[in-house]
């Protein structure tokens, strides 16, 4: 009995969240007693398969296939389904990102698995137990699962923990796709990259705006900020809906979901429905001209002052050091 670890790339690259999941797929691995298994779909170098030995991984599973250099949803969730049953594993890791949050519960269906979707931390395996802690009720509060079925699926929130080495010599082996034909039902022809910012589910530092800048041309000094702090820019729902900025950057219960050190909020009101997505965030920073604003009460530091005053002295500040 292995674990398995699904290894997500982007564009033949591994993400951070990647090492992540291998970390933590590790972490089970030896409370267990047992060994870790890393499965990779898409074309990625041999090279870079090996390199997950560095956080783990004993063996690595590559199913290099054109067909399957894009997410092709159903067809990865039969190759992981089938990886599983080959490596008679029972457990099973991957990133609660955009392509897990699809995969997971399809694997759970087809290995009969119960699944946690959005862990935070490692299972508590005391007393035969195996209990996994994640957000629940939009991030206001936590769940602790106790997972009973015999398959476990664990999807990990992207920055809640940390990548640890522990090295060891990692042999990568070609495994056969056993996706079938009408997996295929839904294929991306091509990804087009809008642009070379800062993927914003992966940041690690976020800039953040609302109706409070009052409209799109004020955006050029978030931007700046941004910039100078190496962050992904992200803006509220109204803002997004009002077209002053791409829904690509919307974040909420009804947006994007990030998990970065730092969340810089400017001019946004705190709304329960934009809590959702940022509130695990290590260090959140609110600028807002009210001192009564919601936000303020989940901050970890606060300024109460006007973006068009604040936002550029603090420009001015950081470029001095
Ligand atoms: P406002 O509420 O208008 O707040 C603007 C803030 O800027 C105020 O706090 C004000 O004091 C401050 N401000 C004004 N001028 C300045 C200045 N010069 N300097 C500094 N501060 C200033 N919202 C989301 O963001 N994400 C979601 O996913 C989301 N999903 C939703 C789902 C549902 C079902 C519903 C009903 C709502 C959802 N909303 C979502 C909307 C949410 O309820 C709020 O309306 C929204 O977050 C408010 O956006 P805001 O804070 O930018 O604007």
């Amino acid at each position: 009995m292995s674990v398995l670890v699904y290894v997500e790339n982007a564009e033949g690259k591994f993400k951070k969240s990647t090492f992540e999941v291998v970390s933590y797929a590790k972490e089970i691995a030896k409370q267990l007693g047992t060994s870790l298994t890393a499965l990779s779909i898409g074309n990625v170098a041999d090279s870079a398969l090996a390199e997950l030995g560095k956080y783990g991984a004993q063996k690595v599973l590559s199913v290099s296939n054109d067909k399957l250099k894009s997410f092709v949803n159903q067809a990865y969730a039969s190759i992981i389904s089938s990886a599983a049953k080959a490596e008679g594993s029972k457990i099973i890791v991957l990133a609660a990102s955009f392509s897990g949050k699809g995969l997971a519960p399809r694997i759970a269906v087809k290995l009969e698995a119960g699944l946690v979707d959005g862990a935070v931390e490692l299972p508590e395996l005391t007393g035969g137990k195996f209990i996994v802690k994640k957000n629940a009720f939009s991030g206001k509060a936590f769940a602790h699962v106790e997972l009973t079925s015999e398959v476990k699926i664990i999807s990990l929130v992207p920055n809640s923990y940390k990548v640890v080495e522990h090295p060891e010599t990692a042999t990568v082996t070609a495994f056969e796709s056993t996706a079938a034909e009408s997996d295929f039902g839904v294929m991306i022809k091509d990804i087009v990259r809008a642009s070379d910012k800062i993927s914003l589910p992966d940041a690690e530092l976020v800039v953040s705006a609302g109706r409070g800048l009052k409209g799109p041309e004020n955006w050029a000094m978030v931007e700046e900020l941004a910039n100078l702090l190496g962050a992904a820019t992200a803006c509220s729902k109204p803002v997004s809906d009002a077209g002053w900025r791409p829904h690509s950057e919307h974040v909420g219960q009804t947006g994007i979901t990030v998990s970065p050190n730092l969340y810089i909020a400017i001019g946004i009101s705190g709304a329960i429905q934009h809590l959702a997505g940022v509130s695990s965030s290590k260090v959140i920073v609110v600028i807002n001209k009210d001192p009564e604003a919601p936000f303020f009460k989940v901050a970890d530091y606060g300024i109460v002052g006007d973006a068009f005053e604040v936002v550029p002295q603090l420009i001015e500040a950081i470029k001095k050091f």
